[in-house]
């Protein structure tokens, strides 16, 4: 058996199985991993992908992350908040293209956060059939519970790194690796269906960084997985570095959906911002969600997470998953069932 196989089979693999799946240069291997991938996500999706619409709320940010342009030292980009009726607007458009979730993120702000509870109420009144996610980053346990007692559904909070050491190497001392996990299980607590991840590439990242990264993902075992490469920024501290890699990213899609085969992989605007047909290339490997972008475009512009970063048009997305014998699912979507957590 080998080592493909072996991860299909047991949904896990020894730390030398997946250091070898990571980084071995046997191209067959590697197309047998993405086959795999995409076979056990067509076993629970079928060659449906679904549709979430992002809207980028604000680019004002209380942290300073040294990876990430809307870092609050970064005074080169002017700062927005979306107002009520920009974010019922953006939502207004999605939902008459038919989308049924509708992402809402931003830098962390939790003064600014607290006027989405009304805004998330809002939504879920003129939008009873839709999902509301937010990825807010770090707010008090309050808060989140606020967001979620107004109808928010689904929460996305990357961890970054699992290795405490390389997490203090991209963030200020002010921010932690623990406080970043307490948040991820308050959330579950709270009852989110909840996403995790990180960047692939990301400065003075080593292959052990991932494996402990996929040992954290496949142990606490989000419904949603996001992740996409490191791709830098000139305006911060790592604008020189160089962007992560594009294969690597979707081996990580693969092995992450043959270790959690439900689980919610978005082919990312990162990844489809450094390699042609990113999204396709992601589905190809395994990931089942696509985000299009719903952010008025003068304010998506100030939106720079990192440079060139791609902005994901829905109708252009539908023609091109359809060309290659997809079809979009903008449903809901929620996860499917709850194995995970008896
Ligand atoms: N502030 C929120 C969400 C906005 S940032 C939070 O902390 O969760 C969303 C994600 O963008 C981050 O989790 C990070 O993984 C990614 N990101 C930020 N800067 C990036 C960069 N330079 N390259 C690639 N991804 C980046």
């Amino acid at each position: 058996m080998d080592l493909v196989d072996e991860l299909v089979q047991k949904r896990d693999l020894p730390d030398e199985g997946l250091r070898e799946l990571l980084s071995s240069s046997d191209d067959v291997m590697a197309a047998k991993l993405f086959k795999r991938a995409r076979e056990t996500a067509a076993e629970h999706f079928g060659r449906e992908i679904y549709i979430r619409a992002l809207i980028e709320w604000s680019n004002s940010c209380r942290n300073d992350c040294y990876y990430c342009g809307i870092r609050r030292s970064n005074h080169a980009i002017e700062r927005y908040i979306l107002s009520e009726e920009e974010i019922l607007q953006c939502c207004g458009q999605a939902h008459e293209d038919g989308i049924r979730t509708f992402v809402l993120q931003g830098g962390e702000n939790p003064v600014k956060a607290g006027e989405l509870v009304g805004i998330v109420a809002l939504i879920k009144k003129k939008y009873p059939d839709s999902a509301v996610t937010l990825s807010l980053g770090e707010l008090p346990a309050e808060l989140y519970a606020a967001l979620r007692e107004a109808g928010a559904d689904r929460y996305l909070l990357r961890h970054e790194t699992a290795t405490p050491s390389h997490y203090a190497k991209l963030h200020p001392k002010e921010m932690s690796l623990e406080n970043r996990l307490e948040c991820l299980h308050e959330l579950r607590k709270l009852g989110f269906q909840t996403g995790m991840g990180m960047m692939v590439g990301s400065p003075f990242q080593t292959p052990d960084h991932l494996i402990a990264d996929l040992r954290l993902i496949r142990s606490f075992r989000p419904e949603m997985v996001g992740l996409g490469p490191f791709v830098p920024q000139k305006d911060t501290p790592f604008g020189t570095y160089p962007a992560g890699s594009a294969d690597l990213t979707l081996r990580l899609y693969a092995i992450i959906r043959l270790m959690l085969p439900e689980a919610g992989i978005p082919a990312t605007t990162a990844l489809s911002s450094i390699i042609p047909n990113g999204h396709i290339r992601g589905i190809e490997s395994g990931a089942n969600v696509i985000m299009p972008n719903y952010t008025p475009l003068s304010r998506g512009k100030q939106y720079v997470l990192y440079d060139n970063k791609s902005r994901q048009d829905f109708h252009k997305i539908k023609t091109e998953l359809n060309a290659a014998g997809y079809v979009v699912n903008p449903s809901r979507g929620d996860f499917k069932t709850n194995q995970y957590h008896v």
